[in-house]
């Protein structure tokens, strides 16, 4: 649906209701937040792959539409734990999207240039033009996740006066929240996704990057490191989420234990968020395709 943004009448993208929807009442507890699947689903593998590449293909087709509309953009935003599945995630959903339509930028540890700048100058530099899906595999979220649980790195900004270091999270978590609603009333469709993976899961998908060879590349010293913050990693998720859910930037808490159900909840949410925008392709004036017959006629003369 397109609704008008309260008090100023622009009409913005709202929200898709589904059950993974942080609510915006700032009421979403990660200690009660799924992990698995809900008990009423039950397609099988074969189901879940077929629906999962009609998802994709129409996708597809949406993507055209964006681009010859050329007047939303589309961003998709991941956060997650390590090994809850992002990159394959955004491989699969993203994976029937023509390359000139969808860009993808991974954010990790920030560099000189970009410890030179404000914290939303990064990813800001990396919005998806009109007519284009972008995808971030972390995001500016990681000023108010990582960088919350190591406030340390915070030396590394070179801010001119840390406050109070309760204020400085509550102060980003408002620059995020009117940045995106700045973005939202000039055509960007936000969509964020937590792939919300348990911790035993993780210990699992850990251990197996650790045993098979051709997973051991995956496997990193720091991210067994980082799972022993894990409870002040989810305390920072449950207030930046309840913080920035808004019905014209939504978080959706997807269970990522099942890699299969994650990615079709995501597709799903992507492909009806789209639809909601009710695109089609331009449609040429009438004094334009009088012209289509002449100009056929001058194709055809030239054989
Ligand atoms: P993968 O492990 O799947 O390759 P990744 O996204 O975990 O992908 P890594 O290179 O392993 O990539 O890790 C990137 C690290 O950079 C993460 O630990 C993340 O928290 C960290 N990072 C991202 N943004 C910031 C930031 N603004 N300040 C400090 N650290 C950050
Ligand atoms: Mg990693």
């Amino acid at each position: 649906m397109r609704v008008c943004m309260p008090n100023s009448g622009i009409e913005i993208f709202e929200a898709v209701k589904s059950r993974h929807l942080a609510p915006f009442d700032g009421s979403l507890r990660v200690a009660s937040n799924p992990t698995v699947p809900p008990d009423d689903y039950s397609l099988g593998k074969k189901a879940a792959k077929e629906e999962l590449a009609s998802c994709v293909a129409q996708l597809r087709e949406q993507q055209r539409m964006l681009y010859a509309d050329n007047k939303w953009a589309v961003l998709l935003v991941f956060q997650a734990m390590d090994a809850a599945g992002k990159d394959g995630t955004i491989r699969h959903v993203m994976s029937g999207i023509n390359p000139a339509g969808c860009q993808v930028f991974s954010f990790k540890q920030p560099s000189t240039e970009e410890l030179e700048h404000d914290f939303l100058w990064r990813t800001s530099k990396k919005l998806p033009e009109r007519g284009r899906v972008g995808v971030f595999n972390r995001s500016h979220y990681e000023e108010v996740l990582v960088v919350r649980v190591h406030p340390e790195y915070l030396k590394s900004q070179n801010l001119p006066h840390i406050p109070d270091l309760n204020h400085l999270w509550a102060e980003r978590l408002a620059s995020i929240e009117q940045h995106e609603r700045h973005l939202a009333r000039n055509g960007t469709v936000v969509l964020k996704f937590w792939l919300n993976v348990s911790r035993e899961e993780q210990r699992r998908r850990f251990l197996s990057r650790l045993e098979e060879p051709d997973k051991n590349w995956k496997f990193s010293t720091s991210d067994v490191r980082e799972r022993g913050h894990w409870d002040e990693y989810m305390a920072a998720y449950e207030e930046a989420i309840n913080t920035t859910s808004k019905p014209w930037a939504p978080w959706y808490a997807i269970p990522a234990d099942d890699k299969r159900y994650m990615r079709l909840a995501v597709a799903r949410i992507v492909l009806a968020s789209i639809e909601t925008l009710n695109l089609g392709y331009p449609e040429v004036d009438n004094k334009t395709r009088d012209r289509f017959a002449e100009m056929r006629q001058l194709l055809e003369d030239e054989q």
